[in-house]
């Protein structure tokens, strides 16, 4: 992958990445849609990350399509699939990580401890291998994209971390490879967090900004879903991603909700009218 890449770039060709951990579905290839307008050659990863998943979490169990997705990448036009072994990434003796303070720990870093470092490590690894000119992201992970945003600027690394729109079901769930768990009755339920974030959405444009009024309307609408249990529904700051009292600047309605076993996370964006154009360096 390292030559191929140097390959390219000393033809000054554009390199694209798109890294994934595979079970792909239209959300990864609109980031390939994506990178395609900007650059060739497009090169896609596909990396189940054994260092992001918690001792208790779906590692083992966690989709692997390889022959389809390959296919996929192929129709999408891809130029390059880059899919390593766990123990090329992580050889033996393996022992430098990448930490992203602050920002990690919070939300999905309290619920899922190590998760951040895990991916932060390996991005900074593929981003090393591939060294592309641009990298994209999905802000269904919004915490993710902003903490690799985040580790590309301290760490002054070359790529260009592009972050790309929520891609949904017409119903509204956002696609996900972990919606492949919920059985019939479960994918009915897993509506529930977009029906939250629209009901949110309509406060706002209500004229509603107390941010405990909004939660109260998340947890209204969560807990009317039997099948819903909530891991966390917060108003944060979009760029620290620390509680608000108030929207008064561009937030995140940020939610973790296990449907069923499965855990799935959404966000919706609000950049309040009234906040200054400074607070906008979020790019989508
Ligand atoms: P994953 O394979 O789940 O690690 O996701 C790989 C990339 O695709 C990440 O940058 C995700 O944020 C992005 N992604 C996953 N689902 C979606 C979606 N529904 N819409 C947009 N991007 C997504």
């Amino acid at each position: 992958m390292k030559e191929r890449a140097r390959e390219a770039r000393a033809e000054n060709r554009v390199i694209g990445l798109v890294p994934t951990m595979g079970a792909l579905h239209r959300g990864h290839l609109e980031l390939i849609e994506r990178a395609k307008r900007d650059c060739s050659p497009v090169i896609a990863s596909i990396f189940v990350n054994p260092k992001q998943f918690g001792p208790n979490e779906d590692f083992s169990k966690y989709p692997r399509t390889f022959e389809s997705d390959s296919e996929k990448l192929q129709q999408a036009g891809v130029d390059a699939l880059f899919a390593p072994e766990a123990a090329e990434i992580y050889p033996a003796g393996f022992s430098a990580y990448v930490n992203v303070e602050g920002l990690s720990e919070r939300l999905e870093g309290r619920s899922r401890p190590g998760h951040f470092r895990g991916v932060a490590t390996v991005v900074m690894k593929f981003l090393q291998i591939v060294q592309p000119h641009f990298a994209y992201f999905g802000r269904k992970d919004a915490q993710q994209s902003k903490i690799i945003m985040q580790m590309a600027r301290d760490l002054n690394l070359d790529t260009e971390i592009v972050v790309c729109p929520i891609v949904r079901e017409p119903d509204g769930l956002a696609l996900s490879s972990r919606n492949a768990y919920l059985n019939a009755e479960e994918r009915h339920a897993a509506t529930v967090l977009h029906r939250a974030l629209e009901a949110a959405r309509n406060e706002l444009a209500a004229g509603v900004r107390d941010a405990l009024q909004l939660q109260a309307v998340l947890h209204r609408v969560l807990g009317a879903e039997r099948f819903a249990r909530v891991d966390y529904a917060e108003i944060v700051d979009a760029k620290t991603f620390e509680p608000v009292t108030r929207v008064g600047k561009p937030c995140y309605v940020v939610l973790a909700v296990f449907v069923g076993k499965t855990r799935l996370i959404d966000n919706l964006y609000i950049e309040p009218k009234e906040a200054s154009s400074d607070d906008l360096e979020i790019r989508f």
